[in-house]
């Protein structure tokens, strides 16, 4: 019956049967709405697809792992919290994707990232299928002590679910090499076996690669440079806004000052800066990745800067290029007229799902050069799955030989997202080209192998 429907009916279909299977998930509505209804003009061309309920398939994970995360914390007192893997995905490879501790994560954050993450993976060449995972745990304010109680009960439960070959997490919002380095000795523990290759973004010094910790942020500004480059554009010269200042945004703005770019704000959850002489980017780095404290700070030392309590207000300052590299839905409709109407003439997604469907279609009305994310933040899990290649030979790649690396497969995901975009009728539009290009490699690996 299915075969006979037209793509758009089938889209709408299996759409209308994800409300309603995960009604109070909108973040996961959300990421599934923005992917499906730019695969209309493949499942056009490819009923073969439609035949094998492929999209049934690809929406529902693999499975959905829940568990009780128990703890003490310094006073001796007994804490409780929620801890999620998903294992959305594993036609091309063992599952893989970031943990974050925050305190919104809930089933519909997870899933939503790690549906992306199916689709991210492709896109990067590399054999890795997708999944993703996390907890309502706040490192904020917590001691070292009570982190690694409570990273070693999180792995305790989690660990019977991963290996090298498996499901191999890495860090994301509030997990840093701190936080990954806990995760891998619990599991090397209770495991009794040094499997280097079952998490990514360890430490230099027992497995981790160079240049991983820097990978999302550059890989972020190589592919923006490849669409500015296209249009005759460049970083050089170019007025940049960073949301966020954590381990994306740092390594974002390093590598656009390093192309030449002037960038004159960032933020954090409590509110942005503005330094219109640009952003001191070592001060930055000093005040949240060694005292760990809150951006305000920096006009504590920089008394020329401004500091505003309202993080969304970033939106706001005129830029030429603007890279979103804190979370999801941080721009709204709203902010995003407000980015063009002071002139902004690109974006880059460096984090996860920051725009909403509103906002997107803003940037599309108004030709806006926009990197989505599943293609523009793809750098960090592309130089995870070097990680665990290196893991593998038992070798490690220098900074440059992985750094050279990460710029081709920037180079790629653009590449074949610009062919898919222009093939299937949408040229420019990186939005339907990366969906395509990556939905394509995890259909035809799903259809090669069966029902299953
Ligand atoms: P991180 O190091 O924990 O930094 C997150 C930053 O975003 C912090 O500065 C945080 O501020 C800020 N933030 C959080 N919510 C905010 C809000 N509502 N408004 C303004 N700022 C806010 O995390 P990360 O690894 O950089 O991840 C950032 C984004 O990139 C996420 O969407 C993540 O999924 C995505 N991503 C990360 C990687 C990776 O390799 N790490 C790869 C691909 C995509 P506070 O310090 O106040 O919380």
């Amino acid at each position: 019956m299915k075969v006979q429907l037209e793509a758009k009916a089938y889209v709408e279909l299996v759409f209308e049967k994800v409300k309603k299977n995960n009604a109070h998930e909108p973040e996961f509505q959300q990421a599934v709405k923005e992917l499906l209804h730019s695969l209309v003009p493949v499942l056009d061309k490819h009923p073969e697809y439609i035949k094998a309920g492929i999209l049934e398939r690809i929406v529902e994970p693999e499975r959905l792992i829940i568990f009780r995360v128990p703890w003490v914390d310094d006073q001796g007192q007994v804490q409780v919290n929620r801890g999620f893997r998903v294992q959305f995905n594993s036609a091309i490879g063992p599952y893989k994707g970031g943990i974050r501790f925050h305190p919104s994560v809930n089933s519909s954050i997870i899933k939503f990232l790690g549906f992306e993450q199916i689709f991210k993976n492709a896109l990067t060449g590399q054999p890795i299928g997708g999944g993703k995972g996390g907890s309502d745990f706040d490192p904020k304010g917590k001691s070292d002590l009570e982190i690694m109680r409570f990273v070693q009960s999180f792995m305790t439960e989690l660990y019977k679910y991963l290996g090298p070959d498996i499901d191999v997490p890495a860090g994301d919002i509030g997990v840093g090499a701190q936080e990954v380095g806990y995760m891998f000795g619990q599991y090397k523990r209770i495991r009794g076996a040094y499997e280097a290759g079952v998490l990514t973004g360890k430490g230099i010094g027992y497995g981790g690669s160079l240049g991983r910790k820097e990978a999302t942020g550059y890989g972020t500004v190589y592919f923006m440079e490849e669409m500015l480059r296209a249009k005759g554009l460049s970083f050089k010269g170019s007025t940049v806004i960073v949301s966020g200042s954590g381990n994306v945004a740092i390594y974002a703005i390093e590598k656009a000052m390093e192309k030449g770019a002037k960038v004159v704000a960032c933020s954090d959850s409590g509110g942005y800066i503005y330094d219109p002489e640009g952003i001191k980017l070592e001060t930055v780095k000093r005040i949240k990745e060694v005292e760990k404290k809150r951006i305000s700070e920096y006009v504590n030392e920089h008394p020329h800067a401004q500091y505003q309590e309202d993080w969304k207000g970033i939106w706001s300052i005129p830029c030429d290029i603007a890279l979103p590299c804190a979370t999801q839905n941080e721009i709204d409709e709203e902010s995003a007229k407000l980015l063009v109407a002071k002139g902004m003439k690109a974006l880059g997604e460096g984090a996860n799902m920051p725009s909403t469907l509103e906002a997107m279609a803003v940037y599309l009305e108004n030709n806006i050069l926009y990197g989505p994310a599943k293609a523009a933040n793809a750098g960090g899990v592309a130089v995870s799955a070097l990680e665990m290649a290196q893991n593998g030979m038992r070798y490690a790649w220098t900074f440059e030989e992985v750094d050279l690396k990460l710029q081709m497969i920037m180079k790629n995901i653009y590449k074949d997202s610009v062919k898919a975009a222009e093939e299937y009728g949408y040229p420019d539009n990186l939005v339907v080209g990366s969906n395509i290009a990556g939905f394509k490699k995890v259909a035809n690996a799903m259809l090669a192998q069966g029902v299953v």
